[in-house]
């Protein structure tokens, strides 16, 4: 029996590389507290990104409660049902209300039409997500928050690297989190980080994510520990050598699933083939009613054969004990997220995955499509 496959695999990089960096972390001693590793990765990483801005993080869900306090939100913050739960679990850990509107039919970001729906006097922030990699209507979206005058922080823990029509999708709202996370196209094992607009904003998040500290004696903030240790930091550094070779053996494996995946009837792929640059973060496929398994049929179809797909986002937050009971959560709301939430299945992609195991992952696929033939 083959070896199981499973959704994705941490990139790493050669093992000989890292230790002459650790080699320099012995020797100077220093291990935190913003050192040259970590100066070093955020100077690179603004370049990388094509970002002005960027502080790190230990990882991306610190960020997003320290990015909502930084704007000092207060309030209603219009999010999406359809992500990762750490997107709503910031909104509660800033003690604000999560208010949960609809996703777009296809891209299944969040709706322009349904936020501006849902802004009430009380609306205090705007908090999308790009999700699986793809961009978010930053456009209308930021119009929406001119309009109101209400602060856009976008969760771009997907989004690393990744362009829209005007460059960096990272360049738009007020503030974009990106994770780190060992499961996230570029990693630091666990890690994050804040891309911000001004000099002044960078400073106050770096405040902020350690311990509201302003020089030695002063604490001016009650900020939190959200830094990014040297280790972290040295091998983002290590990584950042690789992604770009890491990205395009993503993109071949994006590239063979879209041609072979074509013909079968009723499994539809999502985002598209445009020129713009993406990261192939994610392989979400659609299993449609015209499949004669349903996606969670096919599920247990793949995985009781040893490939272990995953159903990226089921269940919604909004069905989660602690968001059940906000009015927003109810499910007849958002008829785009639950259909998603019920037919989404993101296949296994990661830049080590090799031609005989995707082989293997679509021959199940047709299998399971000749179930019902
Ligand atoms: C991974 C993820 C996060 C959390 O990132 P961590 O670095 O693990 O804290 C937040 N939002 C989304 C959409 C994610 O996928």
């Amino acid at each position: 029996m083959a070896d199981d496959i499973f959704v994705t695999r941490p990139y790493l990089p050669p093992l000989d590389e890292f230790r002459e960096l650790l080699g320099e972390i012995w020797d100077s001693g220093t291990l935190t507290n913003c050192g040259p590793f970590h100066q070093k990765l955020e100077a690179a990483l603004c370049e990388y990104l094509c970002v002005p801005h960027i502080s790190l993080f230990n990882n991306a869900t610190i960020a997003l409660v320290v990015a909502l306090r930084a704007l000092g939100i207060k309030g209603e913050v219009i999010t999406t049902p359809y992500s990762f739960v750490a997107t709503s679990h910031a909104i509660l850990w800033s003690e604000c209300t999560p208010v949960f509107v609809d996703v777009e039919a296809q891209s299944l970001n969040l709706a322009p039409a349904q936020i501006a729906a849902a802004i009430t006097p009380k609306t205090a922030a705007i908090l999308p997500v790009h999700c699986y990699g793809h961009p978010a209507d930053v456009d209308a979206i930021d119009a929406i928050g001119g309009r109101h005058g209400i602060p856009v922080i976008y969760d771009a823990a997907h989004a690393f690297g990744v362009d829209c029509h005007c460059g960096s999708v990272l360049t738009h709202g007020d503030l974009s989190v990106l994770s780190f996370h060992a499961t996230k196209v570029f990693n630091t094992f666990e890690g994050g980080a804040i891309v911000s607009k001004t000099p002044e904003m960078k400073h106050y998040i770096d405040q902020l994510k350690n311990f509201g500290h302003d020089g030695e004696v002063s604490v001016i903030e009650t900020g939190i520990n959200g830094k990014m240790s040297e280790i972290n930091a040295a091998f983002g550094l290590l990584q950042l050598c690789h992604v770009d070779d890491a990205i395009s053996k993503r993109a071949a494996i994006d590239a063979r699933y879209r041609r072979e995946l074509a013909d079968i009837r009723g499994l539809q792929c999502l985002g598209d083939t445009g020129q713009m640059r993406q990261n192939h973060a994610y392989f979400p496929i659609r299993v449609k009613a015209t499949f004669p398994l349903s996606r969670d049929a096919l599920y247990n179809f793949m995985k009781e054969r040893g490939v272990h797909p995953r159903r990226y986002f089921y269940p919604l937050i909004s069905d989660f004990p602690m968001y059940r009971h906000f009015p927003s959560a109810d499910p007849t709301r958002f008829p785009n997220a639950v259909s998603g939430a019920a037919e989404i299945l993101c296949l296994p992609i990661y830049p080590d995955l090799d031609d005989a195991s995707l082989t293997r992952i679509i021959g199940l696929l047709r299998d399971a499509a000749a179930t019902g033939a």
